[in-house]
């Protein structure tokens, strides 16, 4: 713990070596895109993208899974998309899954423990091969989640909002993009 705060208490150093103008951060929040994805510390987002702050809007659950929208009683999750897609209006959603992903490795396994957090345990797709699980565990259920609003099923319509399923492999740096009409992850 102490190196994160030694850290923080040399950010504005380190902000400033990197170029990284602060004062620009006072202005409205214009994120480019929405990043939803595993909380998993591995996975670094911004690191991956070479995002600047104020670049992604990051909703990071466990497992990337976000509960089906309920509008009876909305989750944190669901406000924080409904957020980002009225209010900052981002145009592109992007929802990552991982490899070695253990909530993913656990939902393969039938640990209910992990998949009833996640919501999991109700999927009926098979769970095979690492790419395809996590894919799959991380990107239908939000992108149903944001169809299943209306306001934003007219945006997918028209293409101003528009979702993105990758897969990062942790250990190779690489990732890869879902193709809908090729039903699978190819690079970017
Ligand atoms: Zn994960």
């Amino acid at each position: 713990m102490q190196y994160l705060i030694d850290q923080a208490c040399v950010f504005r150093a380190r902000a400033a070596a990197h170029s990284l103008h602060l004062d620009r951060l006072a202005q409205p929040h214009r994120p480019r895109a929405m990043f939803i994805a595993c909380s998993d510390a591995r996975l670094v987002p911004a690191l991956l993208t070479a995002a600047q702050p104020g670049d992604l809007y990051e909703l990071r659950t466990i497992g990337g899974v976000v509960l089906p929208y309920d509008a009876n009683t909305p989750t944190g999750e669901s406000r924080t998309i409904a957020y980002a897609v009225d209010e900052l209006g981002v145009s592109d959603i992007v929802v990552c899954g991982h490899s070695d992903c253990e909530v993913v490795t656990a939902a393969m396994h039938g640990n209910r423990a992990v998949s009833g957090v996640t919501g999991c345990e109700d999927e009926s797709a098979p769970l095979s091969g690492d790419v395809t699980a996590a894919g799959y565990l991380a990107r239908p259920q939000p992108a149903r989640h944001v169809q299943r609003l209306s306001v934003r099923r007219t945006r997918l319509a028209d293409r101003s909002l528009r979702l993105h399923a990758w897969f990062h492999e942790l250990d190779t740096g690489a990732t890869l993009a879902h193709h809908p009409r090729a039903s699978t992850f190819l690079p970017l």
